[in-house]
């Protein structure tokens, strides 16, 4: 039987699934979009724990309901909205008090639409503001009017607060060690919606990292908007998963999310170098014409990017590489879109996140350019590389079988107690039957079938 397997990154909504009750007012946490939210979400239980809140899982319970947003898509800002009528008409209904709030990207984009026009919410609190919140609480609560911190700083880390890690599986943790984005792409709201970047001090990483040893975690994804533009002094990334990769020997080294022009030799031969240091690289590329990605100021023409595909390959050979893809760019005529379906035949990906344009307010994209691909022909287009990834990234899996892949136990199969799952190194989803296995070991797998997203093996010996 073929098991298909979302990988990490398909994160949706999560549901943070912790309880703690002891009579407190009661926070209901919801998450949307990246795993830069979840980790946000982890700081912000941290912040309402130490303050006397309670956390629950249960939504009905709650006194209090926040839902911490991303406004990357159009999409994701209706999948909130609609969250929003459901949980207003609930309050409705209530008898006692109902606070809803909103966090993060959309607080930060929609803030006087969701309060003023609309009058949704009680609470918006910006992705800097979080430390707020128990103010914000209370304000609220006090005055029956909405509160709102939507202010973007250009220090805030969250550096001291220790994660409450309420939607780990024990075995994988995040950690952010940067926050904003000074890039600037054509497309993309995240320079607007959580401002410049800045990091952490790296001891303050180190540190955490090591407790999550201490705890038994096993790997650590290191998180970031631009993560390998990272610097504190003279400690860059490269300089950073060094230290770290010699702190914490027994911990895999993972980050996301990367840009092409932060991705040096010195980075790609840590990764060659560490043994912990995952032998995976997310590049995103967004298209395969260079006069699209001058168009979306990405700062790099495809002959450099390929450069720089070379370059990871020769260093590191047998990384795996995935990216990201628009289509239907502003302008995009069908000559550019045959050139990113080319871009994929000669990449050749383990993996893909592939989107339709939508133009975000605010972006340099929708000042200057007309959004004019029809909606149909951007489909029809993201079909196309969809269904052309999928078949390179099956030919890329049905290469591994026979392999002997060390794959870290996450936790059972999401289709059979009597399979697990983890991954490989090279960040590949391997499902196997569990014989003696339990999450958070290695163990060695032989691989012998696989989908387009899933390896399927069979344990040969504990790594
Ligand atoms: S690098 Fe570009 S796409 Fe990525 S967060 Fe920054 S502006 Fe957005």
């Amino acid at each position: 039987m073929l098991h298909e397997i979302p990988i990490l990154e398909d994160l949706d909504t999560r549901k943070l699934p912790y309880a703690e009750t002891n009579g407190r007012r009661q926070v209901y946490l919801e998450t949307y979009g990246c795993q830069m939210n979840v980790s946000d979400s982890e700081i912000v239980a941290a912040v309402l724990r130490e303050s006397g809140y309670g956390l629950t899982r249960d939504a009905a319970q709650a006194d209090v309901v926040l839902l911490n947003t991303c406004a990357i898509r159009e999409n994701a800002e209706q999948k909130v909205r609609h969250r929003l009528d459901h949980l207003r008409a609930q309050k409705r209904k209530r008898t006692g008090a109902l606070t809803i709030g909103v966090l993060g990207c959309m607080a930060e984009r929609l803030r006087h639409r969701l309060l003023e026009q609309e009058q949704l919410i009680d609470l918006v609190a910006g992705p800097d503001a979080y430390r707020d919140l128990p103010r914000l609480l209370q304000e609220t609560q006090e005055t029956g009017q909405a509160a709102i911190n939507v202010q973007l700083s250009r220090e805030e880390t969250y550096a001291d607060i220790a994660p409450v890690r309420v939607d780990s599986n024990g075995v994988s943790a995040f950690v952010s060690i940067m926050r904003g984005c000074d890039n600037m792409c054509a497309f993309c709201v995240v320079p607007f919606t959580r401002g410049r970047e800045r990091s952490r001090p790296f001891t303050t990483i180190l540190d955490e990292c090591q407790k999550l040893v201490e705890e038994g975690y096993k790997e650590v994804t290191l998180l970031g908007q631009n993560v390998n533009s990272y610097r504190d002094g003279k400690v860059n990334f490269a300089a950073l998963l060094w230290r770290l990769s010699a702190a914490a020997p027994t911990l895999r080294i993972r980050y996301s999310t990367s840009h092409p022009k932060d991705c040096t030799d010195e980075l790609l031969h840590v990764h060659q170098a560490c043994d912990n240091v995952c032998d995976y690289i997310h590049l995103p590329v967004q298209h395969g014409n260079s006069a699209v990605l001058q168009r979306m100021r990405r700062g790099y023409t495809i002959d450099t990017y390929l450069h720089l595909i070379a370059r990871a390959r020769t260093i590191c050979p047998g990384v795996s590489i995935s990216t990201d893809i628009i289509t239907g760019f502003c302008g995009e005529t069908e000559a550019e879109h045959r050139d990113t379906l080319a871009l994929l035949e000669q990449v050749r990906y383990d993996h893909a996140y592939m989107f339709m344009y939508s133009e975000r307010p605010d972006t340099y994209a929708a000042k200057k350019y007309r959004d004019d691909v029809p909606h149909w022909v951007k489909k029809r287009r993201l079909t196309e590389v969809i269904q052309l990834q999928s078949s390179i990234a099956l030919q890329n899996n049905q290469a591994e079988i026979g392999k002997v892949h060390t794959v870290l136990v996450e936790g059972n199969s999401r289709r059979s107690a009597d399979q697990l799952r983890g991954r490989t190194d090279t960040n590949k989803m391997v499902v196997f039957d569990r014989q003696q296995y339990a999450k958070g070991q290695y163990a060695k797998v032989q691989i012998t079938g696989c989908t387009s997203a899933t390896l399927l093996g069979k344990a040969v010996e504990p790594a």
